[in-house]
């Protein structure tokens, strides 16, 4: 039997059924139908307080967009953090149609396409430029356009997030200015006319490690200094990256966020003078949404086969390809699950969930202990909040998209 993954703390049972928001999953699943995505508006303004509450006061809180760009979820972000960070023009779009205002987003991603680029330029969104040459074209652009584009360089530091889930930075990357051909690069965008927006050092995600993270921000803020020197520009901005984990397998550990709170505030208490005047940000996706995500799914059938019990749901990888191990994961351990209608009720045995898709991919738990699972049964699969529905191949098989609520 393999341990599954711990369930996170915003959901309780009350006799055994799964409740999320107040609300029992089994009616949500009923009045919504299944597979289903549930997202907890309660979970998330939780852990924005939570956040606020830890880190410095001067710290703003981003929402990195492609953690999970549903449009409601993204709407209610609108209002609890205080900037975002988006990776393409379909984001871009999206901030539109929630009536964001673009100026509180940065463009960060490799490959930005002049159409991009432009409509960026445009709505007033700082252009993290990834390379030389797209400081180039955006100036180019910008010219065509006659605005004054925002630009920050994104650096590929020469460090990287230790116990990072997934590494950004360190060695050579598709992502960031190298940080050793960075500081000429921004004389040349602070000499340029442009407005000069700082620096974007994101080096690595999924960190349950607060010293971990300590070290990264202690890092980033050494070379954005060294950088803002070596170019004799000021630091009107800083994003610091994020990189802030959530526990995904058994035995992960909530992050520390008091412990990495408390290390920022140090940091920035004798910062140097460039520092002062710096808006400073965090960017965070998977620790502000993924927990406040549940995947419900149903199962259509329970089969064994050769001694081994599969419940077989009518969702799968198609929706929560991360869940099955195949989403940057290089072991596959199993993502925190639980028949939504026995919560808390005794092992009756081993049993793999499987999705409907007719690949062995497509695996949600892998001989699991769980409660007697019968036709019918609900699923909830947790963790389902942050690269879930938009980060798995939904037309795969053609089974088609979960739906989506936001409660
Ligand atoms: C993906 C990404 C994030 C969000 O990462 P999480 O692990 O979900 O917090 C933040 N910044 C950048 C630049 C990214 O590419």
């Amino acid at each position: 039997m393999k341990p599954l993954g711990p369930i996170p703390a915003p959901y309780a049972a009350q006799q055994g059924e799964l409740i999320i928001a107040g609300q029992r999953a089994a009616d949500l699943a009923e009045a919504h139908g299944t597979p289903l995505f549930v997202y907890d508006s309660q979970a998330v303004r939780a852990r924005v307080a939570a956040l606020r509450a830890a880190l410095p006061a001067r710290v703003a809180l981003h929402y990195a967009v492609k953690a999970n760009p549903f449009g409601p979820l993204v709407a209610l972000m609108g209002g609890l953090v205080d900037g975002f960070d988006i990776a393409s023009g379909g984001e871009l779009a999206l901030l539109q149609a929630q009536g964001i205002d673009p100026v509180r987003a940065g463009f960060a991603g490799p490959g930005k396409r002049d159409a991009e680029l432009s409509a960026a330029i445009a709505a007033g969104v700082t252009l993290h430029c990834e390379s030389a040459r797209e400081v180039e074209r955006a100036l180019a652009l910008a010219q065509g356009l006659d605005r004054r584009p925002r630009l920050a360089i994104r650096v590929n530091p020469d460090f990287d997030l230790r116990g990072s889930g997934m590494k950004m930075g360190g060695g050579a990357r598709p992502f960031g200015v190298d940080a050793e051909r960075a500081a000429p690069l921004a004389r040349q965008i602070a000499q340029s006319g442009a407005e000069w927006r700082g620096f974007h050092i994101f080096a690595g995600s999924q960190a349950l490690d607060a010293a971990a993270v300590h070290a990264t921000q202690a890092a980033t803020l050494d070379l954005a200094v060294r950088l803002a020197g070596e170019a004799g520009v000021s630091l009107p901005a800083l994003n610091l990256g994020g990189g802030f984990g959530i526990p995904y397998f058994p035995g992960d550990a909530p992050l520390d966020l008091a412990m990495v709170g408390a290390g920022l505030a140090d940091l920035l208490a004798d910062c140097p003078p460039v520092l002062r005047e710096t808006r400073l940000a965090v960017e965070l996706g998977r620790y502000l949404v993924g927990e406040a995500g549940v995947y419900l799914t149903r199962i259509v059938e329970r089969k064994e086969s050769r001694g081994e019990v599969f419940l077989v749901v009518d969702g799968g990888m198609h929706h929560q390809l991360a869940a099955s191990g195949n989403f940057g994961t290089v072991v596959r351990r199993n993502y925190p699950l639980a028949l939504a209608g026995q919560m808390g009720a005794p092992v009756a045995g081993a049993a793999s969930v499987v999705g409907c898709l007719c690949t062995p991919l497509d695996r949600l738990a892998d001989r699991a202990g769980l409660p007697d699972g019968q036709e019918g049964d609900l699923v909830a699969v947790f963790c389902a909040g942050a690269y879930g529905a938009s980060a798995s191949p939904s037309a795969f098989l053609g089974h088609g998209p979960a739906a989506e609520i936001l409660i």
